[in-house]
């Protein structure tokens, strides 16, 4: 599959440009590089100048012809310039791919949510096995749970 039909149809619309697609075994591991402009610290909300360095993230995503997708995206790590922020650095989120703390693409994430709601752990695991899509049940039922808190507190959310 070409980057270019892969960027047409997981992307559209996203700020990434597709580079190499590797077609190894069942995964297709697709390489793509953010080019959207400087991201905000996601403390202090400052528009970011200065970048870090380059970062790279694993994301899991929907499925192309019947095959597991690995998306090696990246993106940017830029210092925070606000002297009372207490982050130093960020890595910037692409808006519709990437979520802060999460291995699933947006789409992904979407999609898992949507089985998670529909159907019980163990069945929904099986049908995302089926279908190529990474999750395991705890993935599954995590994604039930209100969106991620940051916090302490975070971890101990909806029990269980
Ligand atoms: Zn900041």
């Amino acid at each position: 599959m070409s980057s270019k039909a892969v960027e047409a149809v997981l992307f559209p619309g996203i700020d990434v440009r597709v580079g190499r697609v590797s077609d190894s075994s069942d995964v297709l591991v697709v390489e793509a590089v953010s080019t959207a402009g400087p991201g905000r610290c996601p403390d202090c909300r400052k528009q970011a100048r200065r970048i870090h360095g380059m970062y790279q993230r694993s994301l899991d995503e929907r499925p192309l012809a019947s095959r597991r997708v690995m998306v090696r995206l990246r993106v940017r790590r830029y210092f925070c310039d606000r002297n009372s922020c207490s982050r130093k650095t960020f890595v910037e989120q692409v808006a519709g791919l990437s979520e802060r703390r999460r291995r699933s693409s947006t789409g992904l994430t979407g999609w898992l949510r949507s089985i998670a709601i529909e159907l019980d752990g163990r069945p929904a695991a099986r049908l995302c096995r089926r279908l190529r899509m990474a999750a395991g049940r705890t993935r599954l039922l995590r994604l039930l749970v209100a969106p991620a808190v940051s916090g302490p507190c975070a971890a101990g959310a909806g029990g269980g």
